[in-house]
């Protein structure tokens, strides 16, 4: 009573109970399908899906998640800063380290919890880091006025002169005196 029905913008499916693993001891594995509408992963970003398969494995170090996630990304292109919506495959392997000890980059909460949402934002930035485009040939925007050159021609590009068509020029002004 009380729960929300819906996930909508609640990072709440990231966090998964393991504790059933812990007890369970290393060899055992647990196999679950993710479906989720649009996700909160972190204060800085919200995925507009995440679907796929997840396998959690009890080894002697933790656990070890293995993913291959399909998530809808919405960010800008990385050229002309216009929106972008991808869709993306997230594959990754990570221990979560349990008991946790200090340097681990990833591990278990003492309560059983494995958060998955620390490890999908690192995913997610990694995969669109300086490569998001609204298309492949996107022109991006003109470096002197900040046009948008794949709607736009704005008149800088006709303006800048060929350092050699520069020196023609001074040749042919300085004749004309
Ligand atoms: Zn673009
Ligand atoms: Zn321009």
């Amino acid at each position: 009573m009380g729960q929300p029905t819906s996930n909508y913008f609640s990072n709440r499916v990231l966090k998964i109970n393991v504790g059933f693993l812990l007890a369970a001891g290393p060899g055992h594995s647990h196999d679950t399908t993710f479906d989720a509408p649009a996700v909160r992963v972190a204060d800085d970003l919200t995925l507009d899906y995440i679907r796929g398969p997840l396998r959690l494995s009890r080894n002697k170090e933790g656990v070890l998640v293995q993913g291959e996630l399909q998530v809808g990304f919405s960010g800008e292109c990385y050229r002309c800063l216009d929106t972008v919506t991808a869709n993306l495959t997230i594959e990754f392997e990570e221990l979560f380290a349990y008991p946790s000890p200090a340097a681990a980059e990833f591990s278990l909460h003492d309560d059983g919890v494995l958060d998955l949402g620390p490890l999908l934002r690192a995913e997610v930035f990694i995969a669109t880091a300086n490569n998001l485009l609204c298309r492949p040939d996107c022109r991006g925007l003109c470096p002197d006025c900040g046009a948008n050159l794949n709607t736009t021609q704005c008149a800088c590009a006709a303006e800048a002169v060929d350092p050699r068509m520069a020196k023609l020029k001074e040749l042919l002004e300085s004749h004309k005196r």
